[in-house]
């Protein structure tokens, strides 16, 4: 397996790196252990102080960090930016609440018994991570289980590996223990044999539905825990009385941010009849606003996708879409020539449940629209489908909305705003969208021992 970053915006090879061979994983896997070992004995405090440190080497050198995900996946330089940012408030909200957190709790029965409930490190965890946001999905997993005393090892996408170097490089800059993060160019057997090793307590993965179901019965077959956060068809719901202009700022950014690779991008429009027409007007306006480019140029609005193979995929599902009976409303879907991985916004009416592409995850530009009479009819499409990672409800009713939001099976949605992630808040799907919450104090709880002292 090869970890090159090549840059998707005119197809250079920038660099390659060196497999991690398998005496390499096991020097990891000792000096994760020892990290655990040595962890249990010290005070979260400590390890808040270097999570700081971590911190604020991300934000010291945000240029720097910045440019990797850019050349590597293709991110616009201000979205690049933006992510290091909110790498750094990730850490920082576990350097604050993560202790209070993993603070001892009580329980009490009606016969008199008190049990005390604490919060402890279990091992190691593996962390799968995809390239959509190469630094922030680390983040989220390494973050918590760094302030509970858990080593993370990671297996990062094969196509953003400076991203991965450059992230154990922060830890090693802002003076994190050896033992505490680790990243490995590993290839999937090395994989299963990291996550059969006893040393490892836990797989923590974001990705697609077939790598989650991949590793979700690796990591059962070896009875350790998982959480996984995999894709999304999200609905964005457009009341009669939405507020018009919020409804559409919204609906684009939450479709067409990071090139619409976001795994909780609004990739269903559901629309209210009387408000269809002048919505699809807004979206169109907006939609062709976007100018495709170098990611590293100010200017651009739509950058390229993540890779050649990502736009090649992408094509062939949008063909199939059309092939299945759905049309474009709005956009070119002829393939864009040329070296960099581009992929012109387009906008789809027509899917229906029969549809043999229904449910499928696009992930890149491409919003449907659907024109519904009802809210009945529209939960009964937001409903119909596998996954439920999260949404969006657009009304000036905000407490009808959120009667119509708890009817929404996923496992967030957002009213009168486009869904994002705050590290407040816990972030994580149902169905087929995976299981476990990361971020929060939720999020620190995952792969924590919840040890019951009964007293
Ligand atoms: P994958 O889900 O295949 O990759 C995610 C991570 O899992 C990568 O690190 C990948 O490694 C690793 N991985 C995949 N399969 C295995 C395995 N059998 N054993 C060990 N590790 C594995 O995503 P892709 O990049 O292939 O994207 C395909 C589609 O997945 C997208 O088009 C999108 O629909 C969805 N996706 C969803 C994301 C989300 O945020 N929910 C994020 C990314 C993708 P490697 O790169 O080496 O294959």
């Amino acid at each position: 397996m090869s970890y090159k970053a090549i840059n998707p915006y005119n197809g250079e090879l920038i660099r390659e790196f060196a497999a991690t061979s398998d005496q390499e994983v096991e020097a990891a896997l000792k000096n994760a252990e020892l990290f655990y070992q040595t962890a249990k004995k010290e005070p979260i405090s400590k390890r808040a102080a270097l999570l700081a440190r971590l911190a604020t080497e991300f934000t010291d050198h945000l240029e720097k960090y910045a440019r990797y995900l850019t050349t590597n996946m293709g991110k616009r330089i201000d979205e690049a930016r933006s992510e290091v940012k909110k790498n750094a408030a990730f850490a920082n909200y576990y350097v604050h609440a993560g202790e209070k957190a993993l603070k001892n709790q009580t329980y009490s029965n009606a016969a008199g018994k008190t049990a005390q409930l604490e919060f402890s490190s279990i091992g190691a965890i593996l962390s799968v991570e995809p390239w959509n946001f190469p630094y922030t999905q680390i983040m989220r997993v390494f973050a918590p289980n760094f302030i509970l005393g858990n080593p993370v090892l990671l297996k990062h996408a094969s196509i953003v590996p400076e991203c991965a170097q450059a992230f154990e490089d922060a830890c090693h800059a802002a003076g994190l223990p050896a033992g505490a993060f680790k990243n490995l160019f590993v290839d999937y057997d090395q994989v299963n044999k990291i996550i059969a090793d006893p040393r490892v307590q836990g797989v923590a993965l974001t990705g697609s539905e077939k790598a989650g179901a991949t590793l979700a019965a690796e990591a059962g077959k070896n009875l350790k825990k998982s959480t996984m956060e995999l894709g999304g068809t999200d609905v964005c719901i457009v009341l009669n009385d939405a507020e018009l202009e919020t409804a559409i700022a919204g609906a684009v950014s939450a479709r067409l941010n990071n090139a619409g690779q976001v795994c909780t991008a609004a990739k269903r429009y559901l629309v209210q009849s009387k408000i269809y027409d002048k919505f699809l007007a807004g979206i169109i306006a907006e939609f062709k606003q976007k100018k495709l480019g170098d990611p590293l140029d100010e200017q651009t609005t739509l950058a390229p996708l993540s890779s050649k193979k990502a736009q090649q995929n992408l094509q062939k599902q949008v063909a199939n879409v059309l092939a299945g009976g759905s049309k474009v409303l709005w956009g070119d879907p002829r393939p864009v020539e040329g070296p960099g991985a581009f992929f012109n916004p387009l906008i789809i009416t027509g899917m229906t449940f029969d549809n043999p592409m229904y449910d499928t995850e696009l992930f890149g530009p491409v919003a449907q629209i659907y024109k519904v009479d009802t809210e009945a009819e529209m939960l009964k499409i937001a409903n119909h489908s596998n996954y439920g990672l999260g949404g969006a409800i657009y009304s000036q009713d905000a407490q009808h909305a959120q009667q119509l939001a708890s009817q929404v099976e996923t496992g967030q949605i957002a009213i009168n705003q486009p869904l994002s992630s705050h590290p407040e808040f816990p972030f994580g799907g149902v169905k087929k969208s995976g299981y476990g919450r990361e971020l929060s104090d939720l999020g620190i709880r995952e792969f924590a021992n919840i040890k019951t002292i009964l007293k």
